[in-house]
């Protein structure tokens, strides 16, 4: 097989197209994360982008993030407390509208039930959002079982939250015009981060819980800095492209 014929993954079958699909600021969006920076890597400079433009952004995490610390002397309820206050602070510095919504599941232990899908359903017939967020479920050979589980369950909320026929009593139905879905299999949508890739660390840099386990941060280090430095270079668009956010956009909905 030649070069640029057959299957090729991920950025490197985007960028092979000419041009970005485009996709405007919605007036409202509802991200899920598994945990209480997830959603902040994965949309955190889109997200931001929306709310100064006035969009009406909410936020949900599923776990309490007991888990995300390497120190086995640390107590993991007061870890998932101060992740929730963390989670919140970073909520204010992205523009968020209301505090992110706990959903309160155990960090590691993430798993699908119709209760659970029941209070994403009531979540989504709640905000009405125009653009839905959360990780892609379909990201193949990917270890972290929450993330595949919450992308599961807001994908399998969304087939319910449409249809009348689901539970009534959550809400009437609605269907958002949009899922936009972070860490993706395959990126076919990418949002430039503009200048608000300093908003995204200074957001991440709220979780200063998770500075060395999940960012690699020495306590002598400037922990924007070196988050802004880190985000550029993991950037899907490095090869000339404006630093960007990448998704995979799904519109059938
Ligand atoms: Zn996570």
């Amino acid at each position: 097989m030649s070069a640029g014929e057959g299957q090729r993954e991920g950025y490197a079958t985007y960028l092979a197209e000419p041009g970005p699909r485009a996709f405007g600021t919605p007036a409202s969006a509802l991200a899920f994360g598994a945990h209480p920076d997830d959603i902040e890597f994965g949309a955190g400079a889109t997200l931001a982008r929306w709310a100064a433009s006035g969009a009406d952004i909410r936020l949900a995490i599923f776990t309490d993030g007991r888990r995300g610390t390497w120190d086995p002397e640390v107590d993991p309820l007061e870890l998932a407390l101060a992740r929730s206050r963390e989670a919140e602070a970073s909520a204010k510095v992205i523009g968020a509208t209301s505090p992110p919504t706990l959903l309160g599941e155990t960090d590691g232990e993430l798993a699908t039930s119709t209760g659970l899908v029941m209070r994403v359903v009531a979540l989504i017939r709640g905000v009405r959002p125009e653009a839905v967020i959360t990780h892609d479920p379909w990201k193949r050979y990917r270890i972290h079982p929450d993330h595949r589980i919450a992308g599961e369950v807001v994908v399998d909320a969304l087939s319910k939250a449409r249809d009348c026929t689901f539970w009534p009593e959550l809400g009437p139905a609605w269907r958002p015009a949009a899922l936009l879905l972070f860490e993706a299999e395959e990126v076919d949508l990418l949002q430039p981060m503009d200048g608000f890739v300093a908003v995204k660390a200074r957001a991440l840099a709220e979780h200063r819980s998770q500075y060395r386990s999940s960012y690699g941060i020495a306590s002598d280090v400037e922990p924007v800095a070196h988050l802004v430095a880190r985000l550029l270079a993991a950037s899907p668009s490095q090869k000339g492209e404006a630093p960007s956010e990448g998704f995979k956009l799904v519109t059938d909905l």
